[in-house]
Parts: C-alpha cells; structure tokens; sequence
C-alpha cells in the first residue's frame, strides 16, 4: 500500500554540542589537518543522516550540509570565484573556498548578507557578464552517493535553484534571464545528470524567492528555466521547494513542469492553503507540505496541523503527499533532550530539530494509521502547551491587547535641529568624530573568566573586578589611540541579546540551544515564554565605571526591543508586537536610569531591524510601523541634549531610509566597508540630515586595513554627506577580532579621519 511519506528539508549541520564549529575553528587555527577537518565533517554529516533515519525520516536530505555556507557552495560548485582570489587550484580548492567567505591578508571576502528573513547569513555569490561558470565540483553528487554507499540511504539532494541563486547574486542584475538560460541552466543539467546517473530519485531545488513579492515576469523566466530543465531530463523528479511565506501566482507555481511542490503552510496566512482549496492541485505531482514550523521552537498543536493535513489529502493523494517542516530545520536548535536545566512544564512545551523530526513522523503516523494510534502524544502535546499559556480557547477575548497601539504619547521633545544645537554644545566633538560600535576584542582570557564566574569558580566581587580592569585598560587604549567617543567594550556580555535576556524577566535559557548565524559562528536565542519585566538596571554598572574614568563621552550601550525578538524564539500566545512593546518598555526603563547616572549619548543597537522585515512588500510598512514605534517607546522620553545612537550592521538599506529616518535617532551607524559604495549611492537618491557613520572598514576579517583606504572611504561618503554629519567608526563591533589587529586598525582608522578633517575643514569653514 502507498501512503503519505515524512520528509524534511534540511538539518542543522553544526552538531549536539557544536562539533562542526570546533572542527572548522580548529582547521583555521591550524589545530587540524584539512584531512583531519575532512574526515570530522563526514562523521558529523552521516551522523545526522543515521539520526534522522533513525528518527523515521523517509526520504532524507543530503547535501544541505556545508563546510561554511549553502549558497557559496553553490558558487563554489560552478566555479564562480571572484577573480580577485586567483586562478582555481584544485589542490587548494579548500583555502579558496574559505578565503572567499573569510578574506585573508590580503584579499576582501565577499560580502556576506541576511538568509531572506532569518538570522543565518549567506555569501554573496559574485557574477559578471563575463563569468564563465563551469562544473569545478559537483557537491551534492558527492554527499548523494556518500550516503548510499554508507548508510544505504538513497538521499535527496538539496540544490540552492537557479532562480533564487541568479537572484540572491551580485553583478548579474541585467542579465539574469540571459546567464541564467545560456551559462547557468547547462550546468545544472549536468549536475542533474550525473546524479541521475548516481541513482538519485527526488532532487530538492531551493526556491524560496518564490515566496518574496514576484512578478508574473519572474514566473515566466521560472517557467522558461525549468522547462529548459525538464526538456533535457524528462524523468529526474524535481521538487521545487518554497518556505518562509506562501506563493503568490499559486497557479503559475504549481504548473511550473516538475515533479513536486514545497510549500510552507506555516508561515503562510493560510495562504497556501486557500489557494489550495480554491484552485487544487496537480493531479500528477507531489506535495511536500511543510506543517511543523521550522522557525520556532514550541511543541506543535498536532491535532490543528492533523485537520490542515485532512484538508489537503482532500486535493492530493496519499501518495503524493509528503509530509515535512516548514523549511530547513538549521534555523532551530539541535534537540531538547540534553537540556537537564530547563523547568520542566517549559520543557513540555519545546520542540528543536530532531523533536521536530518526531512531530512530523506522528503526523504522518496519524493519517497512515489513523488518528488513534497517536491520540495519547496528541492529547500530552496539547495539555502540555495549556500548561504553559493556558488555555487559548478560555481566554477572554476582550484581555487580549493583541496588535493594539497603546496611548503612551512617544516621540523626542523637539526636533531634530534643536537637539542637534544643543548636543553640539554639550559634548563638542571635533568634525568627523572617530567611534566604534561598542564591542571590543572578547580574548579567551574574557571569555574564561566569564566561565569561572558562571561556574562559581570566582566570586562576583573577583569577576568584577576582571572586568573593570578590561573596561579601564581599553578606554586608556582608546584615549591613547585619539578616538573622540569611547565605549565601555561590553567585555561582560557573551551575546547582545543574552546579555538582556538574563536580566530581564520573561527570558530563560537553553544551554546547548545554538543556532548558525554565519559560518562557524553560532548563537544561542532567548526564549521569551512570559511577560518580559525590567527588574534592575542591567548595563549602568560598567557604564558609569568607564565614564568615570574619562572625560570623553562614553557611549551606553543596549540592544534594542525589534533586534531583541528577532532574535529570540518568542512565545506564541500572543502576539509579536505585543511582546515588542513589553521588551521596549523595559529598556525604556534603562534608558532612563542611564540618563539619570549622566549618561549622555546612549546607542539602542538594531542591527536585527531590516531582517524581520517580511518577505511579502504588502506587509511592510506595518512591520516597519511597529518597528519605529517600538524603538521610539525605548528611546524617546530622553532630554534633548542626550544623544541617542543607533546601529545596524547590513548594507542594502535604501529601502528602509523612511523607516530609519523616523526612528529618530541623532546618530546612526551602519556597515558599509563591504559593499564598495553602493550605500554612497543610496545616499545620492535621498537626503539624510542626521549623524551618520557607515563603516570605513570591514570588521569581518582580520585584516588591517590601510589608512588611504579609509581616507578614501571616508571621502567617498562626503562627497554625498556633510562633514557635520559624518561619525568615522568601523563596519560593526569588534569582539571577534584580536587586539593587535584592533589596536593597527583604530590608529589608523583615526589617522584616516584626521587627514580627511584636515581636507575638509576648510570647505566646511568657508560654508
Ligand atoms: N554594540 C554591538 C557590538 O559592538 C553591536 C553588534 C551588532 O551590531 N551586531 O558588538
Ligand atoms: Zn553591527
């Protein structure tokens, strides 16, 4: 008897207990051999193959593991290596492969960018006219017959598709549709091919950017190159895979000639499933049905998901139906089972990868066997998330404050020009004041003390005073290097979020909850599962210490409420906003209690801003909405002399510049060293009036940069901005990098501002 198949689209490659990570750190340390790395990265990858067939996974993805990062292997695997990093080598592929994503002495990485709306960043691929793309290494051929060979498991190789890959890439703009069907397409065929040849049966092609706003054009083209495809190799089974978002054109996509479709019916406001049940679906093809959510990390309400599934098999055939995750589970941590801290009624009601591979294996239980023979999981599942919020249905209607815009008046006293006088007197900063982001070099020897004091190894009277001496060693060094606005270093914080969240009420913490955000760096998201309260301030402590040491203006430093949820898993009883606002009401709170300590410039980082941003354009603006206005609840209630900062590390911003604008912010910071003057660009569409730093130097890679090339930097952006309004600091924060290169690269950074100020003083003397 045929019936309904478990699936799942990709699977966190970093590990348990992160050994991906440590193996990469080790290699590029020089720890470890490339065979060493080799062989490590081929055990943790069959060891998640071997787990997610143990866990009744029945066609099982393989080749979305990477050794960095999905879309450079793409890149990669075409032969697509920017020319800067020299002539491909096949010995040394290796060294070029991660010098493209990390940079080395002397060559720039490309640039690195947000995953659609996630917090996991991908490589840039970099094209031109002129590239000319070739089969160097077929990946996933590798990883498909790798498996087989091993375990026996006929996988199902994940390709990033044609179009999102043509999409996501720089240099290509005009010509997509021309590279695409001439240079690109032939490639994958032939990819296509030798797995075919291999044995492969379904080959998974990535297309999220379907679930972006997409034109009828952008249909067309998808139509032409698959159809190019499927003229070559009629019988490979290709499953076009979408997540993040529903389709629009739902016809158009589920016509497209391949073997099966992937949709998200999660994060798609029933979307998906309307369209489903007006228009059908092929008779002929597969469903691949994403309905446990792969972005969050609670339980399933199975029984819900169990009738969306009735719903479907009532257009597709039990045997056309796969049933599977919303996306790639990569975006979730591991698994709870390790988590021996957790409170267990919470515990309950969490769900990481590989429970998530349990829930989808009962939901496909449930309709091959009937729903009885999962009913007592059912009925556990769902006390356990009462347990937790209690019951929704019981809740009272009028209590839910759900998407309400309170009265609470927000907003500065006066504008910006009266603040902008009054600042200038109160802090008198030179033209083009040098800053940086607010990290400083996080050494091991910062990172194990911070592990003793956790450990209870050292008491907090000893950690405190560790830190303090790191605060007050760097802000001698700062003064030393001539910077104008110093930092305190955050040297007691572990993560921008963390560092909140457990301090706030309404956060708690998994202990191996790690999630990739670019490659071998992983984060570890908040939970937030109640209300979020400010308790006691939470950075005054370091922050009054270090402006007690200087007379220069130190900067206080706090993430701000958007960045804080978007990067934490947040509850789902209610709504997002409403745990926004909760978020942004407590740091309000510490805004306050800075201000009154006199702290006078205080920055509300949001670098997490623009990634929430939704994929669909018809749900911008009310993002973007909130957004500011929960950044203004934060920030606004300041007087007019304290100077309120904020960052954001990404460089495509000319479609948010309204949103940033109305923050309000007096000064804002964001990544620019990296995408070589496009955001200068930018800047000659619109007119920004306020302080502005976008980054003379990339902070991504270890490399010094020289003082021209910042000099340069710094000129470019004033040939489109006003000295007056230009801040010189680095791309983003520095903790990653070491204190030499730190050290080379300050100097320089301030000689570069000095010989531009220099430049420039006498045309802004004359104006
Ligand atoms: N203040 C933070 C730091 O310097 C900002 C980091 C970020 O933008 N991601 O580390
Ligand atoms: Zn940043």
């Amino acid at each position: 008897m045929t019936s309904v198949i478990t699936s799942t689209i990709g699977y966190p490659r970093i590990g348990e207990k992160r050994e991906w990570k440590k193996s990469l750190e080790r290699f590029w340390q020089g720890g470890i051999s490339e065979n060493q790395l080799l062989d490590e990265m081929k055990k943790i990858r069959l060891d998640h193959l071997q787990k997610q067939m143990d866990k009744g996974v029945d066609l099982i993805p393989v080749g979305d593991f990477t050794l960095y990062d999905h879309v450079l292997d793409t890149s990669f695997m075409f032969g697509l290596i920017p020319e800067r990093f020299g002539n491909y080598n096949q010995s040394d592929s290796l060294n070029t492969y991660f010098d493209i994503a990390r940079g080395n002495d002397e060559v720039v990485a490309s640039e690195m960018t947000k995953w659609f709306n996630t917090n996991y960043h991908y490589i840039v691929p970099e094209i031109d006219g002129n590239s000319n793309p070739e089969l160097i290494n077929n990946f996933p051929l590798h990883y498909f017959n790798e498996a087989r060979e091993h375990l026996g498991i006929i996988g199902k190789p994940v390709l990033l598709g044609p179009m999102t890959f043509i999409t996501l890439a720089k240099g290509v703009e005009k010509n997509k549709g021309n590279f695409l069907l001439k240079k690109l397409v032939p490639l994958y065929i032939q990819v296509l091919q030798e797995l075919k040849n291999a044995g492969a049966e379904w080959v998974q092609f990535d297309e999220p950017i379907l679930c972006t706003s997409t034109t009828k054009e952008d249909l067309q083209l998808f139509n032409e190159v698959y159809e190019l495809i499927h003229r070559q190799l009629p019988d490979v089974n290709i499953l076009i895979q979408t997540y993040f978002e529903a389709v629009d054109h739902y016809e158009e996509v589920v016509s497209l000639p391949v073997a099966g479709i992937g949709l998200d019916f999660v994060h798609d406001s029933g979307k998906n499933l309307d369209n489903l049940k007006t228009y059908g679906f092929p008779k002929e093809k597969a469903l691949a049905a994403g309905v446990i959510n792969g972005r969050n990390i609670w339980r399933a309400d199975l029984e819900k998901q169990l009738t969306q599934l009735e719903t479907i098999l009532k257009k597709v055939d039990n045997e056309r139906l796969i049933v599977q995750p919303s996306c790639s589970l990569l975006h979730v941590p591991v698994t709870i089972e390790t988590e021996k801290e957790i409170d267990p009624v919470l515990k309950d009601g969490l769900s990481f990868a590989d429970q998530k591979l349990q829930e989808t294996a009962l939901l496909t239980k449930a309709l091959n066997e009937g729903k009885e023979s999962v009913e007592e999981t059912l009925t556990k599942q769902k006390e356990a998330l009462i347990q937790l919020w209690g019951d929704k249905e019981q809740k009272d209607s009028s209590k839910d404050r759900t998407n309400t815009w309170e009265e609470q008046k927000i907003g500065r006293a006066s504008d910006y020009r009266t603040r902008q006088k009054l600042q200038e007197k109160y802090f008198n900063l030179p033209l083009l004041p040098t800053t940086t982001i607010g990290s400083l070099p996080q050494t091991n020897g910062i990172r194990k003390a911070r592990m003793n004091w956790r450990k209870g190894e050292w008491t907090d009277s000893y950690y405190e005073t560790f830190i303090k001496n790191n605060i007050s060693e760097w802000i001698s060094r700062q003064e030393e290097w001539g910077l104008d606005v110093l930092v305190h270093g955050e040297f007691e914080r572990n993560d921008m979020v963390e560092f909140f969240g457990e301090k706030l009420e309404g956060f708690v913490f998994s202990r191996f909850g790690w999630v990739q955000s670019y490659g071998s760096r992983c984060v570890k998201p908040p939970i937030i599962y109640k209300e979020v309260v400010h308790q006691q301030p939470m950075t005054l402590k370091e922050i009054a210490y270090a402006q007690s040491l200087t007379d220069k203006p130190i900067k206080g430093m706090l993430t701000g409420p958007v960045t804080i949820v978007n990067w934490s898993f947040v509850r789902e009883d209610i709504s997002r906003f409403e745990v926004t606002k909760q978020v942004a009401l407590a740091l309000q709170e510490e805004v306050k209690a800075l201000e009154d300590k006199s702290i006078r410039m205080i920055q509300v980082d949001e670098p997490a801003l623009r990634e929430g941003l939704p994929l669909k354009e018809e749900k911008q603006n009310d993002y973007l909405e909130k957004a500011v206005y929960a950044f203004k609840l934060a920030t606004s209630l300041v007087k007019d002399e304290t100077q309120i900062h904020t960052h954001m590390c990404y460089s495509e911003f000319g479609t948010i510049m309204t949103t940033i604008d109305q923050l309000d912010a007096d000064v804002i910071s964001i990544e620019a060293a990296r995408s070589h003057g496009e955001i200068v660009a930018d800047f000659e569409k619109i007119s920004y009036e306020k302080g502005i730093g976008l980054g003379v130097y990339d902070i991504h890679s270890p490399r010094v940069p020289h003082v021209e090339e910042m000099e340069a930097n710094i000129l470019r952006a004033l040939r489109v901005l006003h000295p007056r309004q230009f801040w010189v600091n680095p791309d983003c924060g520095l903790k990653t990098r070491g204190t030499e290169e730190t050290a080379a690269a300050l100097t320089n950074m301030v000689e570069a501002a000095r010989k531009a100020r220099e430049k420039v003083k006498q045309s802004v003397s004359g104006s």
